[in-house]
């Protein structure tokens, strides 16, 4: 069967050691940006010159119409998914309760929480047609620990963790699949823009006294999806390096 995988927000951190790993075991694959063109081209033009096949795709996932587009563009293009990996994923930026507006809460909620929805809704109206699918979302350990003011961001996070084991049970029948990966701290650009005390404290605290890389959330990604996890589904997968 022809394998086809849309990942969100394919073309840096987490999702683009995705996209590489899902290329290398044969996937076609959409990635999808927002702002990052030249980096999403180029790493589709790597891939079509290694022999893969693969587009780059804008769409803001906190749009419905954009999300609307982007899956006619890979049904056309590359034909029917079989694999969507939710990862594009916002924090909002540092900000305790007191301080949120909803400008902040209103991004948040609709990149992490309302976007993971609606391309799930898409993917299962294909999926179903196919009688095949698998998805993963991505989400966060700050759903566990609350984050350190990041609250906002950390009850997004935790509405997906919940959304994947409803959804899981709703599609099971289908033979459909729904999986979540939950990293801790991750080197990513992610963490740009916080200050530089707090990113390295934490990275002190850390048991493995290291972030994990973002090919070793990919490689758990890339397990879930394939047939290899067969009687997985509404699982929250921790990649913590035991934190
Ligand atoms: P990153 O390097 O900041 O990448 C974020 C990705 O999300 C980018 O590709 C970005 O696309 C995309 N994105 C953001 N808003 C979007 C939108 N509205 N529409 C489409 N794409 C959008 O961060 P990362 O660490 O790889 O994060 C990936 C996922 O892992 C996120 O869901 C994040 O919450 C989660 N996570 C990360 C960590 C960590 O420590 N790094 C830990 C736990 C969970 P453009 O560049 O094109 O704008």
């Amino acid at each position: 069967m022809k394998k086809v995988a849309i990942i969100t927000g394919g073309s840096r951190g987490i999702g683009a050691a995705t996209t590489k790993e899902l290329a290398k075991a044969g996937y076609a694959v959409c990635i999808n940006y927002h702002s990052a063109k030249d980096k999403a081209e180029l790493l589709a033009s790597n891939i079509n010159k290694n022999g893969g096949r693969a587009i780059a795709v804008k769409a803001d996932v906190a749009k419905e119409k954009d999300i609307l587009a982007l899956f006619e563009t890979v049904d056309h293009e590359l034909g029917p998914i079989t694999a969507l990996v939710n990862n594009a994923g916002i924090n909002g930026g540092i900000s305790t309760v007191e301080n949120i507006t909803s400008e902040c809460l209103q991004s948040v909620f609709a990149t992490n929480v309302f976007g993971t929805f609606l391309c799930c809704r898409e993917a299962i109206r294909r999926m179903k047609q196919a009688g095949y699918g698998s998805i993963v979302n991505v989400t966060s350990e700050a759903a566990r620990f609350g984050g350190n003011q990041l609250s906002h961001y950390a009850a997004s996070k935790a509405a997906i963790n919940t959304f994947t084991v409803g959804f899981a049970r709703e599609v099971a029948p289908f033979n459909i699949r729904v999986n979540t990966v939950s990293p801790g701290v991750i080197d990513t650009e992610i963490h740009q823009a916080s200050p530089p005390d707090r990113l390295k404290n934490l990275i002190a605290s850390l048991p493995t006294g290291r972030m994990g890389a973002p090919e070793e959330v990919a490689q758990a990604i890339v397990w879930l999806l394939s047939d290899q996890a067969s009687y997985l589904s509404g699982t929250i997968v921790p990649i913590t390096g035991a934190r």
